[in-house]
């Protein structure tokens, strides 16, 4: 199964990527957290990178395209995958759709998670994620606390609050997605491709619905 999850930031694109991933066997191919480790690694592109995501805006494509071409040109890249936040513009989606077609890898579905702005703002600017990236559990600071404040249940690390979790942050992330990302679902909707997942209320129940989602008839690929 290769699936893209399209979401708002902060729809829950993360949290059910990691359910998939684990309890489906998919690779879990995140551009933010290929980034942020970049960043993390002082590498050019995360020295380049830095400067678009701390102001909330998109990287430019042809970095993340890179990193995208570097991970599924590799001779061990991932036959079953999910991809969180790419693409996020219709260049990354017309490169991304002519690489999978390359590589002979053509998507099973893309899951839309729809979440209202309001919403998405009250939970980004709570979050509060593990650092670990062998971990990378979220939480809220009002509706998930971990037991220990500020520590994370799994894995003990310090909880961090994203440098690109803040409200000024977020409006500006929102706005990129609606001028930006948002075309990607008509594009997609074109292709056979698209499933739209309601992404509030319990994650289990989330997790489910996009399961039957991916479980009708599959679109024509691309
Ligand atoms: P995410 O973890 O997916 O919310 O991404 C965090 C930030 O990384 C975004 O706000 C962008 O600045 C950058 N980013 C992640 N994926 C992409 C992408 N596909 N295109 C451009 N920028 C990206």
């Amino acid at each position: 199964m290769r699936v893209i999850l399209l979401g708002p930031p902060g729809c829950g694109k993360g949290t059910q990527a990691r359910l998939l991933s684990s309890r489906l066997g998919l690779a879990h191919v995140s551009t933010g957290d290929l980034l942020r480790e970049a960043i993390r690694n002082n590498t050019p592109v995360g020295v380049k990178a830095r400067v678009f995501m701390d102001a909330g805006k998109l990287v430019p494509d042809e970095t993340v395209n890179d990193l995208v071409h570097e991970r599924f040109r590799r001779i061990d890249r991932p036959t079953t995958f999910l991809l969180d936040g790419y693409p996020r513009t219709l260049s990354q989606a017309a490169v991304c759709k002519k690489l999978l077609t390359d590589i002979r890898q053509p998507l099973t579905a893309v899951i839309l998670l729809d979440v209202t702005d309001e919403e998405i703002l009250r939970r980004i600017t709570g979050r509060l994620t593990c650092p670990n990236k062998s971990c990378g559990a979220v939480y809220h600071a009002t509706s998930k606390q971990p037991k220990v404040p500020g520590v994370c249940d799994l894995c003990k690390s310090k909880l961090i609050q994203r440098d690109d979790d803040n409200e000024k942050t977020v409006r500006s992330r929102l706005e990129v997605y609606h001028r930006e990302t948002a075309e990607l679902v008509p594009y997609f909707r074109d292709l056979g491709l698209l499933r739209e997942v309601a992404g509030q209320g319990e994650i289990e129940t989330i997790y489910q619905n996009i399961l039957a989602a991916l479980q009708k008839q599959a679109g024509p690929t691309c």
